[in-house]
């Protein structure tokens, strides 16, 4: 069964007279437990694929299904329920709010609801080792330990599925290579599925598979 399925995804924009096809008909399927790369050169279509997929965009023809539910026929409050109960998200950026300290951070999704089956943030902390961290403030961190906090975050509901765009793109190698290595214990170890967007080479080759784009199609 597939956990992901998009079919003939398409997704234009029209700028002035102009209509720019950032996904083009694009058909693929992922299966429960991959750890899926998404490659290709700037203004490929990556950030607009994984924008739909995570259900902050919609498709302007074609199909995505995710979990057995296909997103254009949810409601705008389904489709939140779904994102929030079976994705994860990972930015470059990290998107950690500084006012919070490493365990605030972590624990703000939590205050979404269902509290009661999300994991301690004190078991989180500890998966990506970095419980000795707990009081601090993001400033106060590497960028490496920024991404694991973020990374612990997005785990905080259970997902099924990481989407990570970038993760590694604003560290230095040593750092994205401990990234990659906590991306893949949880793929491994946990069976969350990954679809990382990235330009980093060795990310790319520790993926079981690359989806390859160049103007907004398969290649
Ligand atoms: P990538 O992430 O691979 O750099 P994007 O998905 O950001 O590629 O962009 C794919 C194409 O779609 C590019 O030509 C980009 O300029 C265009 N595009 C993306 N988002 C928008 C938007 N909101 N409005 C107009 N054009 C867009
Ligand atoms: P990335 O570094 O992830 O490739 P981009 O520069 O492609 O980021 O895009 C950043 C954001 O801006 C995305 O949400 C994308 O959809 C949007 N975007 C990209 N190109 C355009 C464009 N030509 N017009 C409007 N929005 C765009």
């Amino acid at each position: 069964m597939s956990l992901i399925e998009a079919r003939e995804l398409t997704r234009l924009y029209t700028r002035g007279t102009e209509t720019v096809r950032a996904l083009d008909s694009v058909t693929f399927t992922i299966h429960p437990g991959e750890f899926v790369a998404v490659v290709g050169p700037s203004g490929s279509g990556k950030s607009t694929l994984l924008q739909l997929l995570g259900g902050m965009d919609l498709p302007s023809s074609g199909s995505l299904t995710i979990a057995g539910k296909e997103l254009s026929r949810l409601s705008d409050t389904e489709r939140t329920t779904l994102r929030r109960d079976t994705l994860g998200f990972v930015f470059q950026d990290f998107g950690l709010l500084p006012v919070l300290t490493v365990a605030e951070n972590i624990a703000l999704p939590a205050g979404l609801g269902k509290v009661s089956q999300a994991p301690s943030v004190d078991s989180l902390l500890e998966r990506v080792g970095l419980s000795h961290r707990k009081n601090h403030r993001p400033h106060q961190l590497s960028g490496g330990e920024m991404q694991r906090v973020a990374i612990a975050r997005a785990l905080v509901r259970r997902p099924k599925i990481l989407l990570a765009d970038e993760p590694t793109g604003n560290l230095d190698s040593a750092s994205g290579a401990r990234i990659l290595e906590l991306l893949q214990e949880l793929n491994q170890q946990e069976g969350i599925t990954l679809v990382v967007v990235t330009h980093n080479d060795t990310l790319a080759a520790a993926a079981g598979r690359a989806l390859a784009l160049k103007d907004g199609k398969l290649v």
